[in-house]
């Protein structure tokens, strides 16, 4: 599939000049473009008013220096970023990622998904995103809390619990949201939920840890069901083994799976037997160690140098669960070759479209990320309500909501794609039941 429209062939020549070198940026916006096609066909009125145009340009861009002292007495100096991107339906939401790699192009590909993710989950939250290129992998605690410190007191000129809401991403988690959140309150002394991934004994909620690895089962199981199939007896990869990957490990077991692989950046492991979690969370979240250190007490399991390899190991269900463009087109082949039957994404963006072409193609059930990873902003925003309200929901009564969220996403997401004449697409599905949310929101506010 490619862009055909003409008018929409000039909007991306577009993008590609006004973002050159963000090549992230440029491969989620023909993506949404492509899909979106038959939607500009049936609704001039937004070609008119230059919806299109605008939902590619982000309505705010802020990029800081952020100095912080190391344990040797050294000054670093890392640069930061909070990319504001649509605020059409609600106060921008949207995580903090901090890795080596970050860069605006990179935070702004996130930022602009975050808008139709935000928007499927169908409560009222705007589309952000932002971070760092700083590497928080063998730094001290305090190394990570002097850093964490200095972001906000830049980012703290720009958020607020009714203007933007960060969350975590990859390399932030509990640890660094308590710092951040220390460091906002102390700056402008106002106890509010201005960050979500808040610790359960100040604010946070209940099933936020899990959230987005469980949304992404509960999205994979509902497909699977809506097909005749289940997770009952199936043989799982999963790549990451961060925040998205254990949890995503820990509900597939649950539904009836046996999860084998997971990854890091430096290789990944196979357990046959089934991966066990506890031994996973302990070397991760709580040791902060290699995925290589698992082989150590599993001497039957296997270890490989090399992260992609990960996906040569056969199995049913694969759930990408690293980071952006990690499943590419000869990944995609040999996935298909070993009898996948179903591919969704837990990470933003983690197939390639060549790889999603190669699985539409042969008939590989494919759940795009901003669609099946919804679940973790979607608890975000519960944990908004509750901060709001001054209240703690219980762990079953946020789970039902999770739930109910992740089946609404798929069922629109079909409805979607039917009705605009791409059946069982359900990444055209995604974009478009995000965008048309978002485009009727734009159109009623006026030119903003
Ligand atoms: P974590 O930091 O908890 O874990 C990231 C995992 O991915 C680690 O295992 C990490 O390995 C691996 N990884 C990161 N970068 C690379 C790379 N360049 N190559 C190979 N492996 C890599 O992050 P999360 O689990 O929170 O996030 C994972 C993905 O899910 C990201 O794409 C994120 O945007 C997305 N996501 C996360 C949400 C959340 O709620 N946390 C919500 C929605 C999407 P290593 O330790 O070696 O770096």
């Amino acid at each position: 599939m490619s862009i055909t429209n003409e008018y929409f062939i000039r909007l991306l020549d577009r993008v590609k000049k006004r973002n050159p070198h963000e090549p992230e940026f440029i491969q989620a916006v023909e993506e949404v473009l492509e899909s979106l096609e038959p939607v500009a066909e049936r609704h001039p009125e937004y070609v008119k008013r230059g919806i299109f145009e605008s939902i590619v340009e982000p309505e705010r861009i802020i990029k800081f220096k952020v100095p912080w002292v190391d344990d040797n007495g050294v000054v670093q100096i890392n640069r930061g970023y909070r990319i504001q991107f649509n605020s059409a339906i609600g106060p921008y939401k949207g995580g903090l990622r901090f890795h080596p790699s970050v860069y605006e192009g990179i935070i702004k590909f996130l930022g602009f998904e975050q808008i139709f993710k935000n928007s499927l989950t169908g409560l009222p939250i705007g589309g952000a995103k932002g971070g760092a290129d700083f590497d928080p992998k063998g730094k001290s605690s305090l190394e990570v809390m002097r850093f964490c410190q200095s972001f906000m007191t830049e980012l703290s000129k720009h958020i607020g619990p009714d203007t933007d809401v960060p969350a975590g991403d990859i390399g932030v988690g509990a640890r660094e949201i308590g710092y951040l959140f220390g460091q906002y309150k102390r700056l402008r002394t106002e106890y509010v939920g201005v960050l979500t991934g808040k610790g359960l004994n100040y604010g946070g909620s209940l099933v936020r840890t899990e959230a987005t690895g469980y949304g992404l089962c509960y999205y994979t199981d509902a497909m699977l069901r809506d097909h005749n199939e289940s997770f009952e007896g199936k043989i799982v990869s999963i790549s990451g083994s961060g925040n998205v990957a254990i949890y995503a490990c820990q509900k597939a077991t649950e539904l009836g799976a046996k999860v084998i692989t997971m990854s890091d950046s430096n290789g990944y492991i196979v357990d046959k037997n089934g991966l066990d979690l506890p031994l996973i969370k302990q070397l991760k979240e709580v040791e902060r160690k290699r995925i290589k250190e698992y082989v150590i007490h599993h001497p039957e399991a296997e270890y490989h140098e090399g992260c992609s390899g990960v996906w040569t190991v056969k199995c049913d269900i694969a759930l990408p669960c690293a980071t952006q463009n990690e499943l590419d087109e000869d990944a995609a082949k040999t996935l298909i070759a070993n009898g996948v039957m179903a591919v969704c994404e837990g990470a933003n963006m983690p197939s390639t479209p060549e790889a999603i072409a190669q699985f539409q193609s042969h008939g590989v059930l494919f759940g795009p990320a901003k669609a099946t990873n919804a679940g973790g902003v979607a608890t975000s925003a519960l944990e908004m309500s509750q901060n709001s309200g001054r209240r703690s929901w219980t762990y079953e009564d946020v789970d039902r909501e999770l739930k109910d969220i992740m089946e609404n996403i798929y069922k629109n997401s079909c409805e979607a794609a039917k009705e605009y004449g791409m059946e069982g697409n359900l990444v055209a599905g995604a974009n478009i039941a995000g965008f048309l949310k978002v485009a009727d929101a734009m159109m009623a506010q006026g030119i903003v």
